[in-house]
């Protein structure tokens, strides 16, 4: 019966660390160590895009508020003109006394330019900061048309530009008679020392940006201050249609002016102007940026660690099995021949002998021993003796060649080869085989020969191995005795012989 799992049933070794396993554990820990980390690193990258926005929509709407509240103060003065003047009774009344009726305070505020009102012909009648205003005709100006023409405008908010020698925004309203038809026009300014103002107070970083729309896209206001961007339309550049129709909301895109990446924030005034903060990518990713770089390092130098460590462990793993399997074999092997030694050859014993009780199969066992050795050492040295010791073990090992069998050197210039599953007939033709070879090694000059003890049983508890190799003894003290160079098969009484 050929058994291939033997061998290594029988060197049953202590459970080893893989170097494999270990390498494979350390990358999958560090895979998910990395991964946890990168998770967080993105969680605190979306919490500081968070704030930013937060912060920039608070900005927006603080910034809503007080432009809201100052135009709102002014359309209230501009609205007193519009519905006093032409009141009946203010015709009657002197100029002086028309001022002090039509003009409150809101026309001597700081960052107010003074209320003009013009008749239908476009002729300047009447100003805030002055009695005796000097003839000017305004009925070419953009206000002036678009009142003219749409008496349900309401407040309109000009381009901004020079006015009355200020840069300002020029805020009018249509003056209608009581029959709705066109009376005139009533125009003030809000100059840009008020954003000035308004925006030197904000502590701003220096690629961000704040831009007063209109709703058609031009830029009342922007800080940085940029005087050829001011009065422009960039209704068309993209991502402005967005901004500039939602009421409010947050986007990023390239910046139209200077083509840097922000975040945008915008939200829509009362009056249709738009208020649009910008934050570069830079500025609100650089302290986590610089987190993230710490956070990286260390994560790679920490990898770098512990893959460098993993490596030397199972480098050192690997050459100890080696080393153990060098000494387990050196423990094991016979020197001079590279059989097995004896100690090996009765621990294969032991074991074969349980396994094949416990399956019921043969164990047959070959006694081999050199003949005339004495004589042979006598008359060519002992290391030639050595020489021909290396030869036979060379013979016995090509003819024992089954994973399960257990060539030894048993002592001396005897050896011992066990052949599990064998009956008595087959270890028979083994035993010859080798009786034949070594015979056919013999030089001129010299003969070797060796004589073979067979013995073959199925193990009981009866039994035990010593009889085993007992009565393998007794057959290679026969073989001895009926002249050498010959096999012979145990018959002792009481071994279950195995035919
Ligand atoms: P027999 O045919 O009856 O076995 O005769 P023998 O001379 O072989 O037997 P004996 O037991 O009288 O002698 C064994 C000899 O084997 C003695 C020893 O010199 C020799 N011998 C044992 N071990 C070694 C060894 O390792 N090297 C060498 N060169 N000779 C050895
Ligand atoms: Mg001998
Ligand atoms: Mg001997």
């Amino acid at each position: 019966m050929q058994r291939n799992d033997t061998e290594s049933r029988t060197d049953i070794k202590p459970r080893r660390i893989s170097p494999r396993a270990l390498v494979a554990f350390c990358v999958l820990t560090l895979l998910a160590f990395s991964g946890v980390c990168a998770s967080v690193l993105l969680d605190m990258r979306r919490g500081e895009e968070e704030l930013a926005r937060r912060t920039m929509e608070n900005l927006v709407s603080t910034i809503d508020a007080d432009i809201s509240r100052n135009i709102e103060l002014y359309d209230l003065s501009l609205r007193n003109v519009a519905t006093n003047f032409v009141e009946p009774e203010v015709k009657s009344v002197s100029k002086p006394l028309l001022s002090l009726i039509l003009f409150d305070h809101a026309a001597t505020a700081r960052h107010f330019g003074a209320i003009q009102v013009f008749d239908a012909g476009g002729n300047l009648v009447l100003d805030s900061s002055t009695l005796t205003p000097k003839p000017e005709n305004h009925a070419g100006e953009d206000y002036f048309e678009v009142h003219r023409n749409d008496p349900d405008r309401g407040l309109f908010i000009s381009r901004p530009g020079l006015h009355l020698g200020n840069y300002s925004l020029v805020l009018s309203r249509r003056i209608s008679g009581k029959d709705g038809s066109f009376v005139g026009v009533v125009v003030g300014s809000l100059r840009f020392s008020y954003f000035h103002d308004l925006f030197g107070r904000l502590q701003l970083q220096p690629d961000d940006t704040i831009t007063v729309f209109r709703r058609d896209g031009v830029v009342i206001m922007r800080t940085p201050f940029d005087l050829d961007i001011v009065g422009k339309s960039m209704g068309e550049a993209p991502g402005m249609r967005r901004t500039l129709d939602e009421p409010s909301g947050a986007a990023s895109r390239a910046s139209a002016v200077d083509g840097i990446v922000r975040l945008f924030v915008w939200h829509r005034t009362d009056h249709g102007l738009v208020v649009v903060a910008g934050k570069s990518w830079d500025t609100i990713l650089n302290l986590w940026r610089r987190e993230a770089l710490r956070i990286g390092a260390t994560m790679l130098g920490l990898i770098v660690l512990v893959v460098g460590a993993t490596l030397f462990l199972a480098r050192e793993i690997n050459r100890r099995a080696l080393a153990e399997d060098r000494l387990e074999q050196l423990a094991t092997t016979d020197a001079l021949t590279q059989l097995r030694n004896r100690r090996k050859f009765d621990t294969v014993m032991s074991q074969e002998w349980h396994r094949a009780m416990r399956q019921s199969d043969p164990l047959a066992l070959l006694m081999i021993d050199a003949d005339h050795f004495k004589a042979f050492n006598d008359m060519f040295g002992h290391q030639a003796g050595d020489q021909v010791l290396v030869r036979i073990a060379a013979t016995i090992r090509g003819s024992v060649r089954r994973s399960a069998d257990c060539a030894a050197r048993y002592g001396g210039e005897e050896f011992a080869v066990l052949l599990p599953g064998l009956s008595v007939e087959t270890a028979s033709l083994v035993a010859e085989k080798i009786r034949s070879d070594v015979e056919e090694l013999s030089a001129e000059k010299w003969a070797t020969t060796v004589s073979i003890g067979i013995a073959a049983v199925v193990p009981s508890t009866a039994m035990s191995p010593a009889h085993l190799i007992e009565a393998a003894d007794k057959a290679l003290y026969e073989a001895k005795s009926r002249g050498r160079n010959q096999s012979f098969v145990a018959g002792v009484g009481h071994l279950s012989l195995v035919a």
